[in-house]
């Protein structure tokens, strides 16, 4: 089967017939550069067979490079509008794909009867399943008011998912692949690396959108990674993240300070746990977090 792209002037004309009018608030930049979503869909390493998780297909030009590259996708957007336009836009685009529904989803099946593209019309952040196959990767130029939950919402929930290429703005990038110690290095730095390994693989200028946004953005490829090994829980260790990055400039002695009972309590975890208590929450890496939330915990905090 062939697969066209979406050029600049059909998204256009898309969005004209359809009466799309792209909001700031939905963060709807569509892209019209066929080159970007094939450099999203080769730095995914998305092989054929694969299903892939997509948030916010919006028009579809990264649907149809993922349907390029014979991946199976399942889409998730918000913008009702634009997820009942999906469908007929991708079966003019793909050859021999027909329009079904399962389980009220609106489905793209070809002749083998395999479902190319399944989309769920919901917020994201709603999303506790999905249907289908488990996706094995996320692949979405996200939302930028939401590109940060929904990523780590998405590790969460969705154990299958190995990996994930998002497109983000470009300062929110830096912060997810920022190591312990450098200036951009934050609460979604931590969090991330709780369950990946994330790069920043390309910048992307802000000229291949419509609407073009206000800022670049940036591709980011993650990597599932074994959790810490430690026996506090997930929760545990994103309250101590969220608590020392509260007040950046803050000592982690005062920080976890009220999270621990009292700075004293405080202190004796962090030594417990190998972090010098006169540190801020910059330099200390997940394993660290980790190891200061076990502590706090056998401490019965
Ligand atoms: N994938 C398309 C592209 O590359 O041209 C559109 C990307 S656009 C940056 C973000 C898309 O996410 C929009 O279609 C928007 O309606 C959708 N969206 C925004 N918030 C969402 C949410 N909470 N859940 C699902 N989709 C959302």
């Amino acid at each position: 089967p062939t697969t066209a792209l979406l050029g600049p002037a059909e998204i256009r004309e898309l969005a004209e017939r359809a009466g799309v009018r792209p909001t700031k608030t939905l963060g709807q930049n569509f892209v019209l550069d066929a080159g970007t979503v094939r450099k999203i869909v080769r730095q995914a390493d998305v092989t054929a067979g694969e299903r892939v998780v997509e948030v916010g297909p919006g028009l579809g030009s990264l649907t149809l490079g993922l349907l390029e590259a014979d991946a199976d996708v399942v889409a998730v957007e918000i913008d009702p509008v634009l997820a009942r336009l999906l469908p007929s836009t991708v079966a003019r685009h793909v050859d021999g794909l027909t329009v079904t529904e399962v389980d009220g989803h609106a489905v793209l099946r070809d002749a083998d009867g395999r479902d190319r593209l399944t989309v769920v019309i919901s917020d994201a952040l709603d999303v506790h399943e999905l249907p289908g196959p488990a996706p094995v990767a996320l692949v979405a130029n996200l939302p930028y008011n939401v590109s940060v939950p929904v990523l780590l919402t998405f590790l969460e929930r969705f154990d299958s998912l190995e990996r994930a290429l998002v497109m983000v703005q470009a300062e929110v990038a830096d912060r997810l692949a920022a190591p312990p110690g450098s200036r951009t290095y934050g609460v979604p730095s931590a969090k991330a690396a709780w369950y990946t390994h994330a790069r920043r693989t390309a910048t992307v200028g802000r000229t291949v959108f419509w609407p073009v946004p206000n800022v670049d953005s940036a591709l980011v490829r993650l990597d599932r990674r074994e959790p810490p090994a430690t026996t506090a829980s997930r929760q545990e260790v994103f309250a101590v993240v969220d608590a020392a990055f509260a007040q950046r400039r803050k000592m982690l002695r005062p920080a976890l300070a009220t999270l621990a009972g009292s700075a004293d309590a405080a202190e004796q975890a962090l030594r417990a746990a190998g972090v010098d208590p006169q540190a801020r929450g910059e330099r200390v890496d997940i394993d660290g977090f980790a190891r200061i939330a076990e502590q706090l915990a056998a401490a019965g905090v």
